[in-house]
C-alpha cells in the first residue's frame, strides 16, 4: 500500500546533512547525520523495499519524504535487528508488510524497555526534545517473521532476507541484493566507529560475518558510516576474530584483561564490553554436589551364628 506523506506531514524535511548516495542501479543508501545512520532502499519494478526507518517518527516521516523523491512505488519495510535506531521510524510509513527476525510480541517488549531507557538518557544529556520524542514514539512491530532465509520479489529484481544466528543481536538478519553486489549488513559492521558489543555475541559474532561474506558482495552497507568494499568488510570480520580471540584467552588465563585492553583492534571501551558480554554470557559453573547429610546410624541386624555339628567327633574321647 502507498502512502502519501507529503499529503499528512508537508512540514516535514530532512536535515540539510542527511544525503543519498548511489551504491548501484536504483540500490540507494540514505546516510543520516544523527547516530551517523545508515537506512537503505532497494527498488524494484513493483515495489520497494525500505531497509531500516530510523530512530523517532520524525526521523521515519523525513525519510519517507525523501524516499518518495526517489520512487512512488509502494513499499515494504525489512528491520536488521531489534536496536531502537533502526525501527522507530515505522510509524510514518503506514500499514505495510514488515519484515524481522523475531516476532511483533518480541519487538513491542524490547521497544517499549528501549524507549523508557533512551528517554531516561536523552533526559540525562539535557536534550529534553529528544526525549519527549522517543517517548511518544509508537512501536510498529513486523508482521512477517523470517526464519533461514527468504527471497522477495520486488518486480524484476529478487532480494534475500537472511536471518543471521547469535552476532551483534539475537535478531539480526542481512538484505543481500545479489543483482547488485550489494549487502546491506545492520550493525554487524559499522564504518567509522567500532562495532557495538552491547547485547552481542562475541565469540559467534565474527563467523557470521564470514559466511555472509562467502559471496563476496562488491558494496557492503554498514548499519552507521559510509558504505565500503568487500576488503573493507573483510578486514572488519578479521578484527570481530580478533576479539573473540582475546576473549577466550581472557577466558582461560593465557591473557589479562589489562593486556586485552591495551591490545585490542577497536579500542579500550569495545573491548571491556565484549569481555562483560562473554562473562554475563557464560552459564555459572554447576553447584558443588552436596554431601549426603550423616544418616543416624541404625544397629545392624544381630548376626546368627550357626554352629555347625560335627558328627565325626567323638565326644566321649574329651
Ligand atoms: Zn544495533
Amino acid at each position: 500500500m502507498t502512502f502519501d506523506v507529503f499529503a499528512l506531514r508537508p512540514h516535514i524535511i530532512a536535515r540539510m546533512s542527511d544525503r543519498w548516495i548511489d551504491v548501484a542501479p536504483r540500490v540507494w543508501v540514505r546516510r543520516l547525520e544523527e547516530l551517523d545512520q545508515t537506512l537503505g532502499l532497494v527498488i524494484g519494478d513493483d515495489c520497494c523495499l525500505v531497509i531500516d526507518t530510523g530512530i523517532n517518527a520524525e526521523a521515519g516521516f523525513a525519510y519517507a519524504t525523501a524516499i518518495r523523491e526517489k520512487t512512488d512505488l509502494p513499499w515494504q519495510v525489512a528491520y536488521t535487528h531489534d536496536h531502537f535506531d533502526h525501527w522507530f521510524g515505522t510509524s510514518a510509513f503506514g500499514e505495510s508488510a514488515i519484515w524481522a527476525v523475531g516476532d511483533g510480541a518480541h519487538y513491542l517488549r524490547v521497544g517499549d524497555e528501549a524507549r523508557k531507557i533512551r528517554a531516561a538518557s536523552y533526559r540525562r544529556e539535557g536534550r529534553e526534545e529528544e526525549a519527549r520524542r522517543i517517548a511518544r514514539t509508537k512501536l510498529v512491530p513486523p508482521n512477517c517473521r523470517v526464519s533461514g532465509a527468504i527471497g522477495l520479489n520486488l518486480g524484476g529484481r529478487t532480494v534475500v532476507l537472511r536471518q543471521v544466528g547469535l552476532a551483534h543481536s539475537d535478531t539480526d538478519m542481512v538484505i543481500e541484493v545479489p543483482d547488485a553486489g550489494v549487502l546491506f549488513a545492520g550493525d554487524l559492521l559499522e564504518n567509522g566507529a567500532p562495532p557495538s558489543y552491547d547485547g552481542a555475541f562475541p565469540y559467534e559474532w565474527p563467523q557470521a560475518v564470514e559466511y555472509l561474506l562467502s559471496w563476496k558482495p562488491s558494496v557492503v552497507v554498514p548499519g552507521h558510516g559510509d558504505p565500503a568494499d568487500y576488503w573493507w568488510a573483510r578486514a572488519q570480520a578479521r578484527d570481530l576474530a580478533e576479539v573473540a580471540r582475546m576473549c577466550g584467552e581472557v577466558a582461560q588465563g593465557f591473557l589479562t584483561e589489562e593486556e586485552a585492553l591495551a591490545h585490542s583492534p577497536f579500542g579500550e571501551a569495545p573491548m571491556r564490553a565484549a569481555l562483560d558480554r562473554c562473562k554475563a554470557l557464560t552459564p555459572p559453573p554447576p553447584p558443588e554436589p552436596a554431601v549426603p547429610a550423616a544418616q543416624p546410624q541404625t544397629p545392624p541386624p544381630p548376626v546368627i551364628v550357626y554352629d555347625v555339628f560335627d558328627y565325626s567327633v567323638d565326644l566321649t574321647q574329651r
